[in-house]
């Protein structure tokens, strides 16, 4: 049995957003440590507010401090913090109903173990020491044993208010291709195309995905493909991607491989891009050390019949 491989991968973007009137008060409210709500037409309070009412959908405005005090009202500990949360030592996962609020507000509570934190505790906001207008404005929630205190009155008006947040997405986990995918990544290191056959309707996957997304059975029997190939269609890419050293433009096309039932993708050379054409017969360029090829490139063979690739479009 061939191992199936497996790698860390890790998919990060920043995401930048505009905030809109409400929520741009709520975080511009928590660099200057003042907590707001939105008030509904029945009289409610949501922290963290929204824009919309959610029962009646009618738009809120209604901007209203609440304390930076309140209670738990659930909980679940979390023992192995990872990175990027609210606090690097263990704690608990907190909805904070905050007093002068009608609805809940998650984030995190510092607390020495699951043993002390109990719904119904009563906490308070720990700020940050620098803020920018963030949810991590609030460093965390902590016990708190004082007396209630009162909301300020303040209406959501502030000095030079923050209209955007950029937050930082990242996707850390470990993938692994499959059996199938394994076999195929394999044998690309011994510069071979392998291919599966569906047991049902014949047709040759590449690369293989380890079961027929037509027929819904498992594929298994290998088939080598290639190495030489027909491109079915291409388009000339003329916006440079970031860590690419490729010069644009270039084209990058599908390309059908001789013996497979489905055109996988790669970049065209060899070819001024203009003379690049659907029937055009190439052929993989390695380089030294690479794991899959570089390019293809033509072969000089007539360019194939349409009908030999139109089911592979
Ligand atoms: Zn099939």
């Amino acid at each position: 049995m061939p191992e199936v491989l497996k790698a860390p991968l890790v998919v990060e973007f920043p995401f930048t957003r505009s905030l809109g009137p409400v929520q741009s008060a709520f975080l511009t409210g928590l660099r200057e440590r003042v907590v707001l709500g939105v008030r509904t037409g029945d009289g409610r309070v949501l922290v963290p507010p929204v824009e919309y009412d959610p029962v009646t959908a009618e738009e809120i405005r209604d901007l209203t401090e609440v304390a930076p005090t309140g209670t738990v009202t659930t909980w679940a500990w979390n023992h192995s913090p990872r990175r990027g949360q609210p606090l690097d030592t263990p704690f608990a996962w907190v909805l904070v109903r905050l007093d002068g609020a009608d609805t809940a507000l998650l984030h995190a509570l510092d607390a020495p173990g699951p043993d002390t934190v109990h719904t119904g505790m009563r906490v308070r906001v720990r700020w940050a020491a620098e803020r920018t207008g963030a949810i991590t404005d609030i460093a965390c929630f902590e016990p708190y044993d004082g007396d209630p205190t009162s909301p300020g009155d303040h209406t959501g008006e502030f000095e030079e208010p923050v209209t955007g947040i950029v937050a930082p997405a990242r996707l850390d986990y470990t993938y692994s291709p499959g059996r199938a995918q394994s076999d195929y990544i394999a044998a690309l290191s011994g510069r071979r195309t392998v291919g599966e056959r569906c047991p049902s309707c014949r047709k040759v996957y590449v690369p293989p995905r380890g079961a027929c997304p037509t027929c819904g059975v498992a594929t298994s029997e290998q088939v080598e493909v290639g190495p030489r190939g027909t491109v079915t269609t291409f388009c000339i890419v003329n916006i440079k991607a970031r860590n690419l050293d490729i010069e644009v433009p270039y084209v990058y096309g599908h390309i059908a491989l001789d013996g497979a039932d489905l055109a996988l993708h790669g970049r065209i050379a060899g070819i001024p891009n203009d003379e690049v054409r659907m029937g055009l017969r190439v052929e993989p360029v390695w380089t030294e050390g690479a794991r899959y090829p570089d390019h293809y490139r033509p072969t000089g063979e007539p360019d194939a019949d349409y009908d030999t690739y139109k089911e592979l479009l």
